[in-house]
């Protein structure tokens, strides 16, 4: 699986992925700490490394930092420095996806760029996954340090939400950085979903996952690219891969208010007959009648959730698309 070229056809080789979107300033700062990590791990163990740094369509500089960052680079001695470039951005699930994809190594972790995930724990990830016992090690945050009070609300109210009506285990906190080993990485590329949501599909392909704890950071530099309608977009997104019980809940409702309607009639047929009485109650009729046109469009936009996804995924289009890259044996 290694490269011959690289003298570790014996070694490990453990392959970095990093998703890039307008990190050209934190870049230098992750590399130096990579480079220390992977010094640390090599003189305990007998491995190489392969980086791979995916730029999604950034805006700034981040191309020409990576394409620096890689000259100055001491390639070979078991180190390859590869980055793959988007045409234009398509997200950071499309991004891990390309990384996994183009990765090559005997473990596969991924991290992200802005130093929010401590790149120390790769040490304690390959302990822990070399030990045996299981086939990932991924990281939970226990805090949300640096995050607006709103959206983390927001966060753990969608935790508790998406677990109770989808059948894969979507735990709270779970972050991206993890390590894996290649037979659980083939797994997840073999998914080839457009709407990817990861979390879900990590937990979906099953294996041994081992859970460690950590303290979120601050960025080192730059600033999140998530907007708050981009996470609700995103938590849509999940519910919508990993359930489809929004649809049973609709007809649920569908029939109990049919039930209801029923039962409501006979009462006025009967109620008129015995006492007479006119149909009156305008009010009443005009809220009936509101709240059964909401009810319905609710569950036609539901509908028509579930139908955009799957004609999302009938017109095949590819999850991202390379407009240069380099080092490794490129595949494509
Ligand atoms: N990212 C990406 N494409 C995007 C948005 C983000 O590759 O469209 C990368 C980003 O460069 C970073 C990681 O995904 O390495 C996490 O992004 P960010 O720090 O903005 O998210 P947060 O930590 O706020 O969840
Ligand atoms: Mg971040």
């Amino acid at each position: 699986m290694c490269s011959a070229a690289f003298g570790c056809l014996r070694m490990n080789k453990i392959s970095l992925i990093v998703p890039c979107y307008n990190e050209a300033e934190v870049l230098p700062i992750l590399v130096r700490a990579m480079n220390e990590v992977a010094d640390g791990m090599c003189a305990a163990h007998e491995l190489c490394f392969e980086y791979i740094f995916v730029d999604d369509g950034s805006a700034d500089d981040t191309l020409g930092v990576l394409k620096d960052l890689r000259r100055e680079f001491s390639q070979g001695e078991g180190r390859d420095f590869r980055y793959l470039s988007f045409s234009r951005n398509f997200g950071k699930e499309a991004a891990m996806f390309a990384g996994l994809e183009h990765s090559t190594g005997d473990f596969v972790a991924i991290l992200d760029a802005d130093m929010q995930h401590p790149p120390e724990l790769l040490a304690r990830m390959y302990e822990d996954i070399t030990q045996g016992g299981c086939d990932c090690v991924a990281t939970r945050r226990v805090n949300r340090l640096g995050e607006p009070k709103l959206r983390s609300f927001f966060a753990r109210s969608f935790y508790k939400f998406i677990n109770s009506i989808s059948d894969t285990e979507i735990v709270d906190g779970a972050c991206d950085f993890r390590m894996m080993t290649r037979q659980m990485a083939n797994a997840v590329i073999s998914l080839r979903e457009k709407n990817r949501f990861s979390k879900g599909l990590f937990s979906w392909v099953g294996f041994r996952t081992r859970w460690i704890e950590f303290e979120n950071r601050e960025r080192a530099a730059g600033e999140t690219s998530w907007s708050f309608w981009q996470l609700l977009a995103y938590s849509v997104e999940g519910i919508a891969a990993f359930s489809t019980r929004p649809l049973i809940i609709a007809t649920v409702i569908g029939i109990l208010l049919c039930v209801a309607a029923m039962a409501l009639t006979v009462f006025y047929a009967v109620k008129t007959l015995v006492y007479g009485d006119p149909v009156s109650g305008f009010p009443t009729l005009i809220c009936t009648v509101m709240f059964l046109g909401g009810i319905q469009l609710f569950c036609i936009g539901l509908i028509g959730q579930y139908l955009a996804k799957t004609y999302i995924e009938v017109k095949g289009r590819p999850i991202y698309i390379l407009r240069e890259s380099a080092g490794g044996e490129e595949r494509r």
